[in-house]
């Protein structure tokens, strides 16, 4: 082993593509096809997904969320957008048939999302409807349309609880350069003020990439001195695979070491000033001090499962397993079965850059387990004990057939179906794609492969 530089883990220290060539997977992450609704009682997870005869634990009531996709259309154009415009649409009848699938499955709520879905005129009725259902209404949002206090107030009276305003970065250069058009930043911070003026939960979320990585500290702090009100922030890792983002990885994927210091600092921030955080995408050896806040290791040890109603041809996706891959050195980490590993998918990250970490499981796991805020837990005692054997159960179980490698497509299920794609969706779709090309080249960023056919949920 090559001597590490002082303050380097060794094993950082020679982790590297050139003595890593190959990727030994350890472990796989698959997708499924959505099967018939499945009933999630209180007291049935984790890890039974529904399934009576699964491990049961008695402090977890599951909260899962679905995601419905409202438009695929946007008034931004994000360089690493995962959803791009796509030819199906939906109408109110549309969204309901999935509100109502959501409903049958159990599950806690939904997330509103797209494209943009303040772009649709029937979101409030879709959010009115959720509501009446039953379910916690969510939605993910770039903010340019929010800001307008009416449009803000009519959503709350409509039943939107909570609302994820996605911000890049506080440098205003490159949240334009990002967001392919200038202007965005005053907007998303009115947003943020006219949600908390109708009186919706305000969460920011931020897609960690290579322009951003280095000050998402900065970011956090900026906001929360300007919309103190703020109390939750969510980052997404760039997932390269899909949408524009896996044609513009060069500019775009950032590497893992780039973003730690930065991470930690602002994930050091929020914990000092009591809010609470969400991290997805990155491995815990990247964040090992705020590993109750990935959100893998999160659904992982409370058994938690997704649903996406994808507007376009993968319709319905159901994701019950949250590894990713793992080198050999993740065999001797301790966090080795709650770390959702590499995002491998696209294969922009460097295996190279994972180092297995050497802390104890069990404060992770109690402080996800005994977490008051979060949906999921219902205030009783919890048994680390009984966890760990609902765990290794759960880890014992057969898994599903892993779909090759990284499916582009995913057959429509028999889930219910998701939109509509007629001659004039299909002709306002080829119109906007020749718009986004136009746009494309005098940004001089890539545009998407196809356009309808490869992406997954954005949580921006
Ligand atoms: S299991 Fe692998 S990816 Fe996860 S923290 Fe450990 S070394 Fe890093």
């Amino acid at each position: 082993m090559p001597e590490a530089p002082p303050g380097v883990c060794p094993f950082r220290a020679r982790s590297s593509r050139a003595v890593l060539p190959d990727r030994p997977h350890i472990g796989a992450a698959w997708r499924v096809p959505v099967g018939p609704p499945v009933t999630t009682d209180v007291d049935r997870g984790p890890h039974g997904h529904g399934d009576p005869s699964g491990p049961r634990l008695p402090w977890v009531i599951v909260a899962n969320l679905g995601y419905l996709q409202v438009v695929r259309h946007c008034n931004h154009f994000c360089g690493f957008c995962s959803n791009p415009t796509s030819p199906y649409e939906h109408t109110l009848e549309t969204m309901r048939v999935l509100v109502d699938d959501l409903v049958a499955r159990g599950y806690f709520g939904v997330v509103l999302t797209g494209g943009e879905p303040t772009l649709h005129s029937e979101l409030p009725a879709i959010a009115r409807y959720a509501k009446e259902r039953g379910l916690h209404v969510r939605m993910i949002t770039n903010g340019w349309r929010l800001g307008d206090r009416m449009l803000a107030r009519e959503l709350a009276d409509a039943g939107l609880s909570l609302v994820h305003v996605s911000i890049y970065s506080v440098r205003p250069a490159i949240e334009a350069r990002l967001r392919g058009i200038e202007g965005t930043l005053e907007r998303a911070f009115a947003a943020l003020e006219a949600a908390h003026a109708a009186g919706i939960e305000v969460n920011v979320n931020c897609v960690i990439n290579a322009q951003n990585a280095d000050h998402l500290d900065e970011n956090v702090r900026v906001i929360t001195a300007r919309a103190p009100w703020v109390r939750h922030f969510v980052w997404n890792n760039l997932d390269p695979s899909m949408g524009r983002a896996e044609v513009n990885q060069a500019e775009l994927v950032p590497r893992l070491g780039d973003l730690e210091l930065s991470l930690h600092r602002a994930l050091a921030h929020l914990e000092k000033t009591g809010r609470s955080y969400r991290v997805e995408r990155v491995p815990l050896c990247y964040m090992t001090d705020f590993a109750h806040a990935s959100t893998e290791t999160r659904k992982i040890v409370k058994g938690e499962e997704r649903v996406v109603h994808f507007l376009d041809d993968k319709q319905t996706v159901r994701q019950t397993d949250w590894e990713h891959v793992y080198v050999d050195d993740c065999r001797v980490c301790s966090l080795r079965t709650i770390c959702g590993g590499l995002f491998d998918r696209g294969q922009a990250y460097d295996p190279g850059e994972l180092a297995p970490v050497f802390v104890p499981m069990e404060p992770i796991v109690r402080r996800v387990m005994t977490d008051g805020e979060d949906p999921a837990i219902t205030p009783r005692s919890f048994d680390y004990a009984a966890w760990q054997r609902a765990h290794e159960q759960r880890r014992a179980q057969p898994r599903p057939p892993r779909e090759p490698d990284l499916p582009r497509q995913i057959e429509r299920s028999d889930g219910p179906a998701v939109g509509l794609v007629t001659e004039e969706s299909l002709r306002r779709f080829a119109s906007k794609r020749r718009a986004e090309a136009r746009l494309a080249e005098r940004l001089g960023i890539a545009q998407e492969r196809g356009g309808s056919d490869d992406e997954e949920p954005s949580e921006r």
